[in-house]
């Protein structure tokens, strides 16, 4: 995805993309997996497109967005045709900067990647506490046009009016939070943090289940599998099933599997795998503000901090819970995940987690 053309985007204190180093990203042709959506048309897309926009079909949905619409519910956007976007070279923003996700963070704008995404390596998990310390941004290296076009999202008035909003918001939670005990600041919970050797999950299994398919295959969690495309987990009882997903919102039983009651054991590459992502959690701002926000809800007066981990372990078990079924689903018996297993169940989390409803994700 480098061929649309993108704006220059001055410099700007707002912007921290260290989230994004480290990993490696080419579009797969055969995947079309973040294109089971209805893509958010910006202000900017219909000024690029000109007379152009009235051929783009669209519709304004219940929050005012205005949107391309998806074939069906639960489908692929109407501008996909086979695997391909009709309107790649003038595919909306927020197409042209995925797998790059902005959020409305503390005192910035941090962009992250959706692990979700199979373009991407994993290897920049490896790299940690790249949330301390003052880093000049960069726009080059991998990503550099989607960051570019992440970027360019940020400038919009719309953006810079809920960025505005997002701050005035997080400076009263945060006031309020300094007068209860427990209280402590986000770099001093992540310095602590990360000194941790453990950060637990297990305490939280079997995380956070997926919706059933009866509420609509829209909500559901997916993740590209090479031999199905895109395939959805679907909470169904006493197990979760798998779904293939057609462009049309047609779906395809792939099978039941059943969760165990306790967490199936990581083999130590796998133990890392985890590690590794509960740490790149850590640093993404809206980990911290879904904390924040059922801190301040809970009677309890337990540290933040403990919140925290809580929050860290409910993306722990959810990785490994839907790792364990990607594994079931491949033959494996699941007695314990190594890397790859792992891995598995990260790409089939990171995007439903990030989706989350939380103060920050306003793009
Ligand atoms: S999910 Fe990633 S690899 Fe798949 S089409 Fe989208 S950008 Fe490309
Ligand atoms: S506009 Fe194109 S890139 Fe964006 S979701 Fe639709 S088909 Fe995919």
């Amino acid at each position: 995805m480098t061929d649309r053309e993108l704006p220059s985007v001055a410099a700007s204190p707002l912007w921290d993309d260290r989230l994004l180093e480290g990993f490696d990203f080419s579009c797969r042709t055969d995947c079309a997996l973040c294109c089971y959506a209805a893509p958010r048309i910006d202000a900017a897309d219909r000024h690029a497109w000109g007379a152009a926009a009235r051929s783009v079909p669209h519709e304004i949905d219940a929050e005012g967005t205005r949107r391309i619409p998806e074939q069906a519910p639960g489908g692929a956007c109407r501008m996909l045709t086979g695997t391909r976007c009709s309107i790649h070279r003038w595919r909306p923003g927020v197409c042209a900067s995925f797998p790059v996700d902005v959020y409305a963070g503390i005192g910035r704008w941090q962009a992250s990647v959706v692990l979700s995404c199979p373009g991407l390596s994993l290897g920049g998990l490896g790299r940690s506490a790249r949330g301390a310390g003052a880093v000049p941004p960069t726009l080059g290296g991998a990503l550099a046009a989607e960051r570019i076009a992440a970027r360019a999202r940020t400038k919009e008035p719309v953006a810079v009016d809920a960025f505005r909003r997002v701050t005035q918001r997080r400076a009263s939670l945060e006031r309020r939070g300094q007068r209860r005990p427990g209280w402590a600041d986000a770099p001093t919970i992540r310095a602590s943090l990360r000194e941790t050797s453990e950060l637990p999950w297990a305490g939280q299994w079997p995380g956070e289940p997926p919706p059933s398919a009866d509420q609509g295959s829209e909500y559901l969690p997916l993740f590209f599998d090479h031999r199905a495309g895109p395939v959805a987990i679907a909470d169904d009882g006493d197990a979760w099933e798998l779904l293939e997903l057609r462009p049309n919102g047609r779906t395809e039983d792939l099978g039941r599997f059943r969760l165990p009651e306790s967490p199936p054991r990581l083999t130590a590459e796998g133990a890392h795998a985890l590690r590794s992502y509960l740490a790149y959690w850590l640093d993404r701002d809206g980990l911290w503000d879904l904390a924040v926000a059922g801190w301040i809800a809970d009677e309890e007066r337990r540290p933040l901090e403990e919140r925290l981990v809580e929050e860290l372990g409910v993306v722990g078990a959810t990785v490994v819970a839907r790792g364990y079924v990607r594994a079931l689903a491949r033959g494996d018996p699941g007695v314990s995940l190594d890397r790859s297993a792992v891995e598995n169940g990260i790409r089939a989390s990171d995007a439903d987690l990030l989706d989350r409803a939380t103060l920050g994700a306003v793009l």
